[in-house]
């Protein structure tokens, strides 16, 4: 988010109560390293379903997206059959697009492949920390489903594997 400070989302969360879910999100997971896999997959789902739509609704349905799509667990979510993507379709707490859905299960299974190969998905990443967006973007690419530049850099910006999260005045801003 390259805005003006009085512009950036760190400015507009300081401005809402302590229990709203933006300022929740923006204090404690935001910009914040994530070390696991699954929560690491779980973030690029909330990124991929946030694809047209609000963040306030993604932040809104969070906790039955994470339900729904087996607490994030990789393995899990790679193995769900055509049943499993019926009863998503279904499941009204979540977001139902169906090809959100194939592209999550897609990309689990390319997640697994990772791991195999790079010992994590974390790992995977953190090899590539440093690169400008632009190579971020083609990896993704390459790799994955439905993952466009704005849905990779902001996974990226808000997993801290790219830097830009907070603005200076920001309580958060370590960099
Ligand atoms: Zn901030």
């Amino acid at each position: 988010m390259q805005i003006a400070e009085t512009n950036s989302y760190c400015h507009y969360v300081s401005k809402l109560k302590a229990n709203d879910p933006h300022r929740i999100y923006h204090d404690n997971f935001y910009g914040k390293e994530v070390h696991d896999d699954n929560e690491l997959f779980g973030r690029l789902i909330l990124e991929i379903n946030q694809a047209g739509l609000s963040w306030t609704t993604i932040l809104h349905k969070q906790d039955s997206i994470k339900k729904a799509y087996s607490n994030f667990n990789i393995k899990k979510v790679s193995m769900y059959s055509n049943d499993d993507i019926e009863s998503l379709l279904s499941n009204a707490g979540i977001i139902r697009n169906r090809l959100k859905i194939n592209a999550i299960i897609f990309n689990a299974n390319k997640i697994i492949k990772i791991q195999k190969d790079f010992g994590s998905f974390y790992l995977w990443l953190k090899k590539l920390k440093g690169k400008d967006i632009e190579h971020w973007v083609k990896i993704f690419k390459r790799n994955f489903k439905f993952t466009g530049p704005e849905i990779t850099k902001e996974f990226l910006i808000s997993t801290a594997f790219v830097e830009g999260a907070h603005v200076k005045s920001c309580h958060c801003y370590k960099y």
